[in-house]
């Protein structure tokens, strides 16, 4: 299997002017191109072949005024970046089809100077050594190797971020190792006041430095916000949030590792539930804590591990009733709204903490848990003895949800 390794690397200021000059190639051909395909599809015609494009972006426009200084970068970038072109086309297309799994993908978009920079080397643009790594005509980058590569890679990323930050990120074959077998299994469930809920009773808030660091990022965008695009001030405003951002998304990054790693290790059966995140982003109420959360990365690495660890991750359908069912006996308790924290069931009577029993929930929709003793399907409660029931209770019920 494939897997990604990333380091930091300090290119000297003649290296970034280098590479400036590169990341700005690479830029100016997908954009040449993707606009000549959009072209093309107007005028009702088919995608050009990548080889076409290739040719006439690349070795033709090198011979023309406009373009020649693409020939002071390497080649190899260039043709990558077509061939990227080329993949998020073929992306887009199966997508269209339903032939690809996942969220639905969208046509591939122009780059921005503004934005994350990157230009990909394979085999024979660049060479690894000791404490720097060579790239064709941008000379030797010096870098700090955190871990070690386990083998030779067969392609490496040269990245900048927006914070102005650059890595290289090496693409490497490793084998699988595989964890020893364990009996324990877990649900989970991702929610907003708590980061998340294992069926074990386990509660994992988000750690503090991330919350601190999401209320000074709020503070950072309402300043930027009050000044004039294009101005000096701007610019530095700009520059601060980015690197304010960047450290939100390491920390974060490295709390989600941390947890993922964790859960692979101590189970052999993951159930998560499959959030509808795209569509929860739309509530603007919500909007801000969840796309922060880093729901998303978490389920991508849980799912990378457990296929690097022998680990089993499953996904349950979101449209299971996890929050409305007691995970003791099975009762359908109905909706709950979002600010009850505690309920109790009316059929059993056990007091449930909202998220854990979901948790709980989860685990037997993958079809995995102990506490399926007892649980042969659904039980039925009469409206008239739940209805005797409820006014002991203390939650509100919808009682329609009943039959
Ligand atoms: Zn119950």
């Amino acid at each position: 299997m494939k897997a990604r390794y990333r380091y930091r690397c300090y290119p000297t200021p003649s290296q970034q002017f280098a590479l400036s000059k590169l990341f700005g190639c690479v830029r100016k051909v997908w954009n040449d191109a993707l606009a000549h395909c959009i072209e093309e599809y107007k005028a009702g015609n088919k995608k050009p072949k990548n080889a076409d494009l290739q040719k006439r972006f690349i070795t033709q426009a090198k011979k023309t005024k406009d373009r020649e200084w693409l020939k002071e970068v390497s080649n190899i970038p260039l043709q990558q970046s077509l061939n990227d072109l080329e993949q998020a086309y073929q992306n887009f297309f199966k997508s269209c089809k339903g032939q690809r799994k996942g969220k639905p993908v969208r046509p591939p978009k122009f780059k921005k100077r503004r934005a994350k920079q990157s230009a990909r080397f394979r085999q024979g643009g660049f060479k690894v050594h000791e404490n720097s790594v060579y790239f064709a005509k941008v000379g030797k980058l010096k870098i700090v190797w955190s871990r070690e590569l386990p083998v030779a890679p067969s392609s490496v990323t040269v990245i900048k971020d927006s914070a102005g930050r650059y890595f290289l990120s090496f693409v490497v074959e490793i084998t699988p190792e595989f964890l020893s077998k364990t009996n324990r299994n877990v649900g989970i469930d991702l929610g907003i006041k708590t980061f998340a809920t294992l069926s074990t009773g386990e509660k994992i808030d988000d750690p503090k430095p991330l919350k601190n660091r999401l209320q000074r990022l709020r503070r950072l965008s309402k300043n930027l916000s009050r000044k004039t695009r294009g101005s000096k001030r701007y610019e530095r405003a700009r520059t601060r949030k980015a690197r304010l951002q960047a450290k939100l998304k390491d920390t974060r990054s490295d709390f989600l590792h941390k947890l993922s790693s964790q859960i692979i290790n101590e189970n052999q059966v993951i159930v998560l539930e499959d959030l509808n995140v795209s569509g929860m982003i739309k509530n603007r109420k919500l909007s801000r804590a969840i796309s922060d959360l880093g729901w998303r990365q978490f389920r991508t690495l849980l799912e990378g591990k457990a296929a690097k660890y022998g680990r089993e991750f499953q996904v349950i359908s979101r449209w299971e009733p996890t929050s409305q069912v007691c995970s003791c006996c099975g009762f359908r308790a109905g909706k709950l709204d979002l600010s009850i924290r505690e309920w109790i069931c009316l059929n059993c009577e056990t007091t449930h903490d909202r998220d854990i029993n979901a948790a709980k929930n989860i685990l037997v929709a993958g079809g995995h848990s102990e506490t399926l003793n007892g649980r042969g399907g659904r039980h039925k409660t009469s409206v008239k003895e739940a209805a005797a029931r409820e006014t002991s209770t203390p939650i509100r019920i919808h009682s329609t949800l009943y039959q």
